[in-house]
This record gives C-alpha cells, sequence and structure tokens, in this order.
C-alpha cells in the first residue's frame, strides 16, 4: 500500500477518533502520522489510543508514526467567582498571587516567575489573544493592567506574555512525567512546546536519550532571534500558529512561517505546518476556499507535513478532513508549477559523501526518469538528506530498524520498508528491485537508482549510486 503523494498528513487524536474503526480510517484516508496532544487526555486515554495506531499498523503492514506533542510552560489563570467575569475595555485589572477566586477586579496568576520577568508597557494576552492587558506596574506579588481590549474571561484562561523571554523550564513538571509516559509507550517523535532557545532543546534531547526524536514548536518570537540555532539542534520543526498568532500580530504569521520554511529546508530539517489549516471543518463537512489555499500554498513551499488539530480531533468530520487535506496535496503536486517552485528553492548539498550521493540520486532520478529512489538506512539519515533534495521520485527507504520507519513517516516523499540488511551488491540491487515492485513504485523494465554503504551493514557510510532496471 503506497500513497500517491510525497507531502505527509499529521492527525491529531481526542475523542473523535478515538476508536479502532476511526483509527483505521484516518490511516486509510491519508494520516501518516497520529499526535497526541498532552494538553489534554489522561495517560489512559492515550495509551489505548497508542495500543490501537499499534493494532493498525500490524494490519495495514505499514509504519506508523506516533508524536507525543508536551503541553510546555503554557501560563494560565486562576479561577473566578461563578467561573467567569466581563472586563471593560479602560479598567484597571491585577494579576496576584493569592490563590481565592477572582472578579473583575482581580485574579491569580499561578507563575510566579512572571512577575518578576514582566514589566511595565508590556502586553498580557488571555485566551488566544480575545483580552488585551497593558502592564502598567508590576512588583513581586502583583501585576496592575489596564485593559485594552476587554470581555468575557473565564477559569483558567491561557495567558501569553510575547514581548519578554520568560525565565521558565522549557520543561514543566506535567511535561517530564508526560514525557516518560510518552517514553515508555513506545513515542517515535516528541514535540516541544513553547520553545524559545537552543538550550531548551538540548535540555530535552538529554532526557530523551535518542529513545524518540525531537521536533521544536515554534510559537515564541523569542525562539525566531535564535532560528538557525534551534533548527540546527531539532530533529523537526513544527510552525505553532496558534500561539503564534496570538504571541505575534496575526499579518506577521505568513511572513513568518516562510521564513522557518526556508530556514528549515536551507538544513534540511523536516517542517510541520499546524493548526487553524482546516478549522471549519470542525463543524463543517466542506472548507472554505482559504483554507484550501492555506494548505495549498503551504505544500507549494515544500513543506514535509501539514497538521490536522481540533479538525480531527474533537469535530464532526475527521474523516472528511484528512482525504481533504489529502486530496489537495495531491493536486499540487500534479501541478508543474510545484516542480519548478521545488527547483526554484534548491539549496547545493553540503560537503559530505551523504549529501554528494543524494545530489547525484536526484540528477540521476530526473535524467532518467526513474520511477523510485531507494535508500539503505539504519538510522535514517541518507533518507533525510535524500528528501532534502526533493528527487523527482519517491524515496523508498529500506531500513532494519522499526523506530527509523516510523520517524521517517514525517519526512517528504518517504516510504518506509522493514528489512533485513543486505550483505552485497547483488544482494542489495535485487531487494530494492523487488521491494520496489512489491510496495507499488516500479513494473518490469522501469529503473530505479539505489544508494547504499560499503562496507554493508556500517552505518553513516553511504557511498554508493546503481541505477537498475527492474526484471520481471
Ligand atoms: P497547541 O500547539 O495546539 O499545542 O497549542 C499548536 C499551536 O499553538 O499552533
Ligand atoms: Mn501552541
Amino acid at each position: 500500500m503506497r500513497r500517491l503523494r510525497q507531502a505527509k498528513i499529521v492527525a491529531t487524536l481526542g475523542p473523535s477518533s478515538a476508536t479502532p474503526e476511526m483509527i483505521r480510517a484516518l490511516f486509510e484516508a491519508g494520516a501518516d502520522v497520529f499526535r497526541f496532544n498532552f494538553s489534554h487526555g489522561s495517560h489512559a486515554d492515550h495509551h489505548a489510543r497508542y495500543q490501537i495506531v499499534r493494532q493498525v499498523e500490524r494490519e495495514v503492514g505499514r509504519p506508523i508514526g506516533v508524536l507525543a506533542d508536551l503541553q510546555g510552560p503554557k501560563l494560565r489563570i486562576g479561577q473566578f467567582d461563578g467561573g467567569r467575569a466581563v472586563l471593560q475595555a479602560g479598567q484597571v485589572f491585577t494579576l496576584d498571587r493569592d490563590a481565592s477566586p477572582g472578579n473583575e477586579h482581580r485574579v491569580c496568576l499561578p507563575h510566579p516567575e512572571l512577575f518578576e520577568a514582566i514589566e511595565a508597557g508590556q502586553s498580557l494576552l488571555i485566551d488566544d489573544g480575545k483580552l488585551r492587558l497593558q502592564v502598567e506596574a508590576s512588583d513581586g506579588d502583583s501585576i496592575r493592567t489596564r485593559v485594552v481590549n476587554g470581555g468575557v474571561v473565564s477559569d483558567r484562561k491561557g495567558v501569553n506574555v510575547p514581548d519578554a523571554v520568560l525565565p521558565i523550564p522549557a520543561l514543566t513538571a506535567k511535561d517530564r512525567r508526560d514525557l516518560d509516559f510518552a517514553l515508555e509507550m513506545g513515542a517515535d517523535w516528541i514535540a516541544l512546546s513553547f520553545v524559545q532557545r537552543p538550550e531548551d532543546v538540548l535540555e530535552a534531547r538529554a532526557l530523551v536519550a535518542g529513545r524518540a526524536a525531537i521536533l521544536s514548536k515554534l510559537e515564541k518570537p523569542a525562539a525566531l532571534e535564535r532560528l538557525d540555532e534551534i533548527v540546527a539542534v531539532s530533529d523537526a520543526i513544527m510552525v505553532a500558529r496558534g500561539d503564534l498568532g496570538v504571541e505575534l500580530p496575526p499579518e506577521c504569521v505568513p511572513g513568518t512561517q516562510k521564513r522557518i520554511l526556508r530556514a528549515c529546508r536551507q538544513q534540511g530539517k523536516p517542517i510541520v505546518i499546524a493548526t487553524q489549516m482546516l478549522e471549519s471543518m470542525i463543524a463543517a463537512p466542506v472548507p472554505t476556499r482559504a483554507e484550501v489555499s492555506d494548505v495549498a500554498s503551504a505544500i507549494y513551499d515544500g513543506s514535509d507535513a501539514v497538521m490536522l488539530s481540533a479538525e480531527s480531533a474533537q469535530g464532526d468530520y475527521p474523516l472528511q478532513a484528512v482525504s481533504m487535506m489529502d486530496r489537495v496535496i495531491v493536486q499540487v503536486e500534479q501541478d508543474p508549477l510545484y516542480r519548478t517552485l521545488m527547483q526554484a528553492q534548491y539549496t547545493p548539498p553540503q560537503n559530505n559523501r551523504p549529501d554528494a550521493i543524494c545530489a547525484a540520486l536526484r540528477d540521476v532520478t530526473g535524467i532518467l526518469g526513474a520511477t523510485a529512489t531507494v535508500t539503505y538506512t539504519s538510522s535514517g539519515h541518507t533518507s533525510l538528506r535524500a528528501a532534502r533534495e526533493r528527487p523527482a521520485a519517491p524515496i523508498l527507504s529500506i531500513t532494519p530498524q522499526l523506530a527509523t520507519a516510523r520517524r521517517l513517516a514525517l519526512v517528504w516523499g518517504v516510504h518506509c520498508t522493514i528489512s533485513e540488511a543486505v550483505h552485497d551488491e547483488r544482494q542489495m540491487v535485487s531487494a530494492a528491485c523487488q521491494a520496489a515492485v512489491r510496495e507499488g513504485f516500479a513494473r518490469t523494465g522501469d529503473q530505479i537508482a539505489i544508494t547504499a554503504g560499503m562496507p554493508f551493514g556500517q552505518p553513516g557510510s553511504t557511498n554508493l549510486l546503481r541505477v537498475a532496471e527492474v526484471w520481471g
């Protein structure tokens, strides 16, 4: 079973997508990676869904990626007397450390670090930016603000402080518990929320210790100041437009998305565009034209994957949302302009053997009209470098490692199959041809381009490019 597209789909699981039937149907409709959102649901919920994903994986015989998304240091206000309060523009509103229920004059902000970090003149945004407060004064115990945009505020709504680099740890106590749980469960990717500095990623990497790959979610303006460094220490990046569009004026999000895309494509790191892609499909079976255009643009720009959040987790039309994304991607990739745009963004390879071989792989594939590029890989590195080249034919990756195959589910153009290591060139060619036919990438008479490392079975040795004709 193969997909007829190169870019991938990440679908968030939730109450709308918790049964074996639904999860299998989502996979069949096009979901390549399932996201487990640790901002919602219990460990028991996640565990049950994880078991289903692995059961589906066995049934369909294809590796499926599992992305565990940690909540991160999301700031929240406390609770109100009666659950809510109404704030009027122009009034004074105070955030303090008093845990008793709030009212229209004050509420608790249970994050002591913030009281020192915030300064007069900065903004404090509540509930995805719906309410805006301007800080007038702050001491160790309270922050006095003036309400700029008022409205209804209710219990435990999120708080964003775009102007400040917060002295808060990248992983909260909850994140550490969720991380242990996710790794124990068997997640392939760990997503870190609100990354601000490369050090945040390194701290998580030390805890993960190679058990999963690390995706950094960019949703804080501070992260953009050190974008290249953060991309360099991450295994993948997500443009998390929900919080990013609160922390930045919304009109700055499209340009920022393109800037992040370019940084990732230059370094050959997979990039996921996320949030509100088909938002109206939470409640409707068809998207708006603007949403379709947004998904298409992300693909034309060279994204590895596009993501569904509430559309697949909580909406009424999870299947329709996945299949809509699938159709949009297929359509874009058939457009000759798509290949032209890929070529226009081409970044030259780095000075090392895998990059040189993968650049040659791309040329050979284009010149001969090969129907597949086959990469033998152990860690997945060669497949990533091949994907970076955006070759004209899909990348059939052969790996002995199930963990590698699952991680590569997120990556543009890569279709992974699990197979024992090969020991000589004859075996390499015949196993590649057999896999290409079996997986639907070639027929008798087609040409395929193959990369591997000699001596065989030694990771990090990619140095071989071979063209083969598929025999009947
Ligand atoms: P979230 O991340 O759904 O975990 O907030 C995505 C975003 O902010 O866009
Ligand atoms: Mn977010």
